[in-house]
C-alpha cells in the first residue's frame, strides 16, 4: 500500500516555480494580446506586465495589456487564430 496520493502526482506537474505563467486572477483582461515576435518594446511590455502581476498591480498589468494590443506592427494581418 502505497501512501502517495495520486492527485499529487498530477499537482506536482504544475509547479509554479518551473513555469513562466502566473496565476489568473478574476480582476485581470479575458485575452492577454501576443507580443509580436523580436519586437522589443512589446517583450519589455510583457516583462512589465508580469512584474506587475506578480505585485498584484492589476491597473498596471491592464496598462501594459493595453499597449501590448496598440503597439504598431508591419505584419498586423499575420495576426490569425491559433
Ligand atoms: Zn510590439
Amino acid at each position: 500500500m502505497s501512501p502517495n496520493n495520486p492527485i499529487r502526482e498530477g499537482h506536482a506537474m504544475r509547479d509554479p516555480l518551473t513555469t513562466m505563467t502566473p496565476p489568473v486572477h478574476l480582476a485581470l483582461p479575458p485575452d492577454p494580446p501576443e507580443p509580436d515576435e523580436g519586437c522589443d518594446v512589446c517583450a519589455a511590455l510583457v516583462e512589465q506586465c508580469a512584474a506587475a502581476e506578480a505585485k498584484g498591480d492589476f491597473s498596471k498589468v491592464t496598462d501594459c495589456r493595453v499597449e501590448l494590443r496598440h503597439h504598431p506592427h508591419r505584419r498586423a494581418s499575420d495576426r490569425k487564430s491559433t
